[in-house]
């Protein structure tokens, strides 16, 4: 018996990949597209008919093709954008594979277009079902144009499958809108049996966005970025009030790549929580760049998933990401509130003006003479330089005159207001403009309302920025243990004790190696109140470990939080109104007051016009 097995022929190849390749008429439009924009194309026009089954014709001003490479073009595993198998670690492109234009030309009947600037003619190229109709210089612009007409020609039963063509529109405009948005340096134009569906032109990212969703968005946009070692985050968010019902306009792209990702989508979600409702979905267009040996996306041509190699801190940054763009522009939930308190006609009327702006907070601190009078109490050492602290942070800090005595965080919207509006605390406990309700939250006076501060989420807030600062510059001050406990660890934690002990040092511990897996603790950061030293230490060590399986956080950050979680203020805790004054104070000289290191919101602001509006006055 004669062998069995043969080679398929090339048009049977061809038209079996093109399954994997072209499902629908919008994934050989995917495809399409990334071809123009890997030539270099800063103008791209789309002509679909009949939801693309007739027609998907793509033309661009890219750099065109020689004969040869035209004719090549078709041919499986052509391609001219990776040469060896390093390079596949390093794409940068679009397309590698070399399959899309020899597998939509194995379903469809294609004719291609192409000249390179240089060239007088250029390439006229029909090819049907893998089968070259046609050669032949010919008369054209510099760029390549690309019609696909009758999609599955030849496979009826595929032809059959397509659905109708509302869906497979609805499938194409997609497609457009993610390559759109991801290229808006590019003028992209949609035209559907002969209507103008988009004419986008060269912008930037929140033009784009608002050319393809609606004039609506300009004011729904958060602009959203955070730059990390590992990844980069920027682009936008929609303001909590533009989230929807139905899910859909969210849009990840890594490298410039749209992916879906559910993981990942949480991320944004989770950053959103109670900003919306569970049933809402928020806007949002974010990309992430990272270096592509961390990714893999030599998966499915045709899938839009990925896989990274460090998940979960791309998490933890898109989720930092949002949470500081919802922070940093100050889209906080309106609240209820409702408490018992004799509110003092204390409200300039103008001071309502303006609320949107970053820390428009003016407020009086620590530093006030009452303060400085006080004797030094354990709590006053828990705040110690504080002062240079703040005046690092570059806050406009008056030293002479009479402002001396008043440290004021600007307010962009209201300068003029910021040392008459606010009445001075009085002393004594509770009995200045500062509450605590339910010793857990501190409720304060501002110029342009109510602030109702979380005391243990703001003072850990606090204390993590203090910790990192004093981790970068190494020299949190340190006080003397009395009686140096000896801290007796198991193998584990020791090797991980002396392998902090540079920043732990820094942050104002003197540990000394004690011998047997022990260790010396000799003196503690100068302005931690401590009644145990070994409990705080070891306490330390215990939460180190507990950030470190949840987060993938570096040794100082995860340090600094750990340390401010064992340090911080407690709920439950009795403060008087100094205390209370001055952790206000400080938060807002954070770099970053809006949240707690659980994420959580370390304030909520009641404005002026949401008091009103409880008793219906909208204007007063
Ligand atoms: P891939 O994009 O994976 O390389 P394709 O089958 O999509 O594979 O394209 C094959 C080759 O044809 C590309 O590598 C490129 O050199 C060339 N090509 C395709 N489309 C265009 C275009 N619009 N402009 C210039 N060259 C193109
Ligand atoms: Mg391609």
């Amino acid at each position: 018996m004669s062998d069995l097995i043969q080679l398929l022929p090339d048009a049977i190849a061809n038209q079996i990949a093109a399954g994997e390749v072209v499902q629908r008429p919008s994934s050989a439009l995917k495809e399409l597209l990334e071809n123009a924009i890997d030539a270099g194309a800063t103008k791209v026009q789309v002509i679909v008919k009949e939801a693309g089954k007739q027609l998907i014709q793509v033309i661009d001003n890219g750099k065109g093709m020689s004969a040869t490479d035209a004719r090549m073009s078709f041919e499986r595993h052509a391609t001219s954008k990776i040469r060896t198998s390093q390079d596949l670690f390093s794409i940068r492109t679009f397309g590698f594979r070399g399959e899309a234009l020899a597998s939509i030309a194995a379903v469809a009947q294609v004719e291609l277009k192409t000249r390179r600037n240089a060239d007088e003619l250029g390439t006229l190229i029909h090819i049907e079902g893998s089968e070259v109709k046609k050669q032949e210089p010919v008369a054209t612009t510099p760029g390549t144009s690309v019609s696909m007409k009758n999609l599955f020609f030849n496979v009826p039963a595929r032809r059959n499958f397509l659905k109708s063509n509302p869906v497979e529109m609805r499938h194409i405009v997609e497609e457009f809108q993610r390559v759109a948005l991801a290229y808006s340096e590019i003028g992209f134009s949609l035209m559907q049996n002969d209507m103008e569906i988009y004419n986008l032109h060269p912008g930037k990212l929140s033009q784009r966005i608002v050319g393809i969703f609606g004039k609506n968005y300009q004011t729904q946009l958060v602009p959203c970025e955070e730059l990390t070692p590992h990844v980069n985050v920027k682009g936008y968010i929609g303001k909590p009030e533009s989230a929807k019902k139905t899910r859909g306009e969210q849009f990840f792209f890594v490298n410039n790549r749209y992916i879906k990702s559910s993981y990942l989508n949480h991320a944004v979600s989770n950053a959103f929580e109670n900003l919306i409702q569970p049933d809402q979905h928020p806007f949002y267009v974010l990309f992430l760049e990272i270096d592509p040996s961390h990714i893999d996306i030599n998966v499915h041509p045709t899938k839009t998933e990925i896989k990274f190699d460090d998940e979960r801190t791309v998490y933890a940054v898109i989720r930092a990401a949002v949470k500081q763009a919802l922070g940093a522009h100050h889209v906080v939930p309106a609240l209820d509130f409702s408490v018992d308190v004799n509110f003092e006609d204390n409200w300039s009327s103008d001071a309502q003006k303006k609320a949107d702006v970053d820390r428009e907070y003016s407020y009086k601190t620590f530093n006030t003479p009452e303060f400085k009078k006080s004797s030094a109490s354990g709590w006053e050492r828990l705040f110690e330089g504080n002062q240079t602290f703040i005046q690092e942070q570059k806050r406009p800090v008056s030293e002479e005159g009479d402002d001396s005595e008043v440290l004021t965080f600007s307010s962009k919207a209201n300068p003029e207001e910021e040392s008459s509006s606010f009445p001075k605390p009085a002393e004594g406990e509770g009995t200045g403009t500062t509450f605590q309700v339910e010793l857990s939250y501190i409720v304060a006076q501002m110029s342009t309302g109510l602030l109702i501060l979380d005391q243990q989420a703001a003072h850990e807030r606090i204390l993590y920025e203090r910790y990192l600062r004093q981790l970068k510059l190494a020299q949190g001050p340190s006080q003397q243990c009395l009686f140096p406990p000896v801290v007796q660890l198991n193998p584990s934690d020791y090797e991980l004790v002396v392998g902090l002990m540079g920043e732990l040092h820094s942050l104002g511990f003197m540990i000394s190696e004690f011998g047997n897996n022990a260790v010396l603790v000799q003196g503690v950061p100068a302005d931690i109140q401590v009644k145990n030293e070994k409990e705080l230490f070891e306490g330390l060590i215990e939460q180190f470990k507990n950030f470190k399986n949840e987060l993938s956080l570096d040794n100082r950050e995860n340090l600094a939080r750990s340390l401010a979680r064992k340090s911080s203020l407690k709920k439950g805790q009795k403060l008087n109104s100094q205390e209370m004054e001055t952790l206000v104070g400080q938060l807002f000289a954070c770099q970053n007051p809006n949240y707690g290191l659980g994420g959580n919101k370390t304030f909520v602001k009641l404005d002026l016009s949401s008091i009103h509006s409880f008793f219906g006055k909208s204007h007063v």
